[in-house]
C-alpha cells in the first residue's frame, strides 16, 4: 500500500551536501523538488557531524594550477584537469553565496574571513534552511529503497519506507532523480556514517549503472579505541608508543595510519598522546570537535596528557573516491534520467586514487550537487508528466525470489563485516585474500537474492543495507583483483609497486555477475594497455 504518493518534476535522495546543493539548484531551475532523506536532513551523514576542509581557492591562477598538480601526483594520475578546474571554480563561487546567506566564517588575525574551512553541524543548519526557503520539500525519515521506471525504462522517482509514520511506502513520481545518498560505510560505526550504507549504488546499479574507482575503498580512520570519532585533526598533534611504552615515530599522517594499523593487524596495541598541541590551540580544539573527547573525558582521560589506545574505524568509501560512473558535465550516470552527486558518485576525476576527505569530497559535493541540481531539472523540463505504469526495481533484500525467511540483514551484516573490517583483509590487500573473500561474498549474494527479506518495516530497512553491503563488498574487491598493483590508498601486499600500464581507471558493475572493465577514456598522458582486465 502507498499511503504518501506525490508528484514532483525533480526528486533529490538524500540530504547531505550534495543533495541540499541539488535540491537549491533544481529548485532555482523552476523545478518543483521533493527531498527525501533517510535521517534528518541538516543532522545526517559525513558531513553534518564534523569539520570540514574545503577545495576553496583564490582566483589565483598559479595557486589554482598548483593544487591540481599536486592532486595529481597525490592522486596516482588519475584524476582529470577538466573536471578538477570545474570544481575550483564551482566551489569557489558557491561557497562565496554561503557567506551570503548568513554562514559565519571564522577570520584570522588580520580579519580576513577563511573561507576554505566549515562547521558540519552550522553548515548544515543554514542548508536545510536554504532547501525549505527555496520552496523543495523536504521528508526526513524517507530512506529511499528503490527506483521506479517507466515504461519506456527511464528512472521516473522512487519509493521506500516511511520511518516515522507507522512504516508506511512513500512513494514519489518525477521526471529525474538525483542521487546524492553518501557513500558506502558498511555500518562499522564510524561516527556519523551508519545512514551511509550505499543504497543508492545499489538501486543504480539494478538498472544497470557502472560505476568506477571502487577499488579506492580502503581508508580507516583513527579513533579512540572506545570512540568512533574519527576526524584526522587531532591527530597531527600526537605522539605514539607501543604497550611497553616504546615511542613509534611516524613522519606523516598517511604514513602513521598504515604503519601503525601494520601494528595493530599484527594484535599489538597502539596508544596516542596529543601533546604535541600547543597549549593555546587546546581549547580550540575541544571547541570545534567535541565529539572527539567526549568518550575519553567520560572515562576521564586529558588527551593531552595521558595517553590511550586507539582504534581503525573503517569508512568504507566515504573518504575513498569510488561510486557511480559520471558520463557528463551535467553528472549523470549511465541510467537516463538519473544523476549523482557526492559521495555516491566517483571522486577519481578531481582526488584520483588517495583518500577524498580533507577538502576534496567537501568540494566534489557541493559542484557536483549545483550540477546535477540543475541539469534534472533541465531534463525534467524536456520529458512529460510520469503518472502511471511505473515499475518498481527493487530486488535483493526487499523482493526475495525464493521467498523471504531464514536469512536478516543482521546476518548478513555480520557476514560482510567479517571479509571487510579486518585491516588484514581489506587495508593490506593480496590477490589471494581478496579471492577467498570473494567466494565468500558471491556465495552471500546468491542467498541474499534468494532469501534476504526483513518480516517488519525496521527489519526491512535493515535487510535492503545489508544487500547494498554485500554488492560493495564484491565490486570493492573484484576492482581490487584487477588493479594488480599499488597505487594511493589501495594498497596491495603482493605487489607493492606501481605498475604504469595501470594508469587507469577501472570500471566496474552488476550484480548476479560482477564484470569489470577499464574506462575507454584514459587518463591524459596515460600508456595505453592492452591488457585485459580478469
Ligand atoms: C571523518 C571524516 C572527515 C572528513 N573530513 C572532510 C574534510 O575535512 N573535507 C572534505 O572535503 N571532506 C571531508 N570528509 C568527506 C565529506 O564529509 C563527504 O565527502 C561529504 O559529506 C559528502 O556529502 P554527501 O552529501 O555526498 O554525503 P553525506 O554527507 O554522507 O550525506 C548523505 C545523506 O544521504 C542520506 N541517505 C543515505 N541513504 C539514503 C537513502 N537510502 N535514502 C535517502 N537518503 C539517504 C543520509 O541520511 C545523509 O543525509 C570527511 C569524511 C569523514 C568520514
Amino acid at each position: 500500500m502507498t499511503d504518501l504518493c506525490l508528484d514532483a518534476d525533480v526528486l533529490v535522495l538524500g540530504g547531505g551536501p550534495a543533495g541540499a546543493w541539488a535540491a537549491i539548484e533544481a529548485a532555482a531551475g523552476g523545478a518543483s523538488v521533493v527531498l527525501a532523506d533517510k535521517g534528518y536532513c541538516g543532522t545526517s551523514g559525513a558531513a553534518a557531524s564534523g569539520g570540514n576542509n574545503l577545495w576553496y581557492l583564490p582566483e589565483d591562477a598559479g595557486v589554482r594550477e598548483a593544487a591540481m598538480a599536486e592532486r595529481e601526483t597525490a592522486g596516482g594520475g588519475l584524476t582529470d584537469r577538466g573536471w578538477m578546474a570545474r570544481v575550483q571554480d564551482e566551489t569557489y563561487r558557491q561557497v562565496n553565496r554561503l557567506a551570503g546567506w548568513g554562514y559565519r566564517f571564522p577570520r584570522d588575525e588580520l580579519g580576513v574571513e577563511r573561507r576554505s574551512t566549515l562547521q558540519g553541524p552550522e553548515y548544515m543548519r543554514r542548508m536545510r534552511r536554504r532547501v525549505q526557503r527555496s520552496g523543495v520539500r523536504v521528508l526526513d525519515h524517507h530512506p529511499a529503497l528503490e527506483l521506479l521506471t517507466d515504461a519506456g525504462g527511464l528512472v521516473a522517482g522512487a519509493a521506500g519506507p516511511r520511518r516515522q509514520d507507522g512504516w508506511g511506502r512513500w512513494e514519489v513520481r518525477a521526471g529525474a532523480t538525483v542521487l546524492a545518498t553518501g557513500g558506502c560505510a558498511f555500518l562499522s560505526g564510524a561516527f556519523g556514517l551508519n545512514v551511509d550504507t550505499g543504497d543508492g549504488h545499489l538501486m543504480a546499479a539494478e538498472l544497470g549503472a557502472e560505476l568506477s574507482g571502487m577499488e579506492f575503498s580502503s581508508v580507516y580512520g583513527m579513533s579512540p579505541a572506545y570512540g568512533n570519532h574519527t576526524k584526522g585533526l587531532m591527530m597531527r598533534y600526537a605522539r605514539y608508543h607501543d604497550e611497553d611504552g616504546v615511542p613509534i615515530p611516524v613522519e606523516s599522517l598517511g604514513a602513521a595510519r598504515v604503519r601503525l594499523a601494520r601494528l595493530v593487524a599484527a594484535g599489538r596495541p597502539v596508544y596516542a598522546r596529543l601533546d604535541r598541541a600547543p597549549p593555546e590551540l587546546r581549547q580550540a580544539m575541544r571547541d570545534s570537535q567535541p565529539n572527539y573527547f567526549l568518550p575519553l573525558d567520560k572515562a576521564g582521560i586529558d588527551p593531552f596528557t595521558t595517553s590511550y589506545p586507539v582504534r581503525f574505524a573503517y569508512e568504507g568509501t566515504v573518504r575513498g573516491t569510488g561510486g557511480l560512473r559520471i558520463t557528463d558535465a551535467g553528472c549523470a550516470t549511465s541510467v537516463p534520467g538519473l544523476y549523482a552527486a557526492g559521495d555516491v558518485a566517483t571522486r577519481e576525476l578531481i582526488t584520483g586514487a588517495a583518500s577524498g576527505g580533507g577538502s576534496f569530497n567537501g568540494a566534489w559535493a557541493i559542484s557536483s550537487g549545483t550540477w546535477a541540481g540543475r541539469a534534472a531539472a533541465a531534463f525534467a523540463r524536456r520529458r512529460r508528466p510520469v503518472r502511471h505504469g511505473l515499475r518498481a526495481n527493487g530486488q535483493a533484500g526487499l523482493r526475495p525470489d525464493r521467498g523471504g525467511g531464514g536469512l536478516s540483514g543482521a546476518d548478513v551484516v555480520r557476514a560482510v563485516h567479517e571479509e571487510i573490517l579486518p585491516l588484514e583483509r581489506n587495508l593490506f590487500r593480496t590477490a589471494d585474500g581478496l579471492r577467498r573473500s570473494l567466494d565468500t561474498l558471491d556465495a552471500l549474494w546468491k542467498e541474499a537474492v534468494g532469501h534476504l527479506a526483513g518480516s517488519d518495516g525496521r527489519s526491512a530497512l535493515r535487510a535492503r543495507e545489508a544487500a547494498a553491503l554485500v554488492a560493495h563488498g564484491r565490486w570493492m574487491y573484484r576492482a581490487g583483483l584487477v588493479r594488480e598493483e599499488t597505487r594511493g590508498m589501495h594498497l596491495r601486499d603482493d605487489r607493492p609497486d606501481r605498475d604504469p600500464r595501470l594508469r587507469r581507471r577501472i570500471l566496474v558493475g552488476g550484480l548476479d555477475e560482477v564484470w569489470t572493465a577499464f574506462d575507454p577514456v584514459a587518463p591524459v598522458g596515460a600508456a595505453r594497455d592492452e591488457r585485459r582486465p580478469a
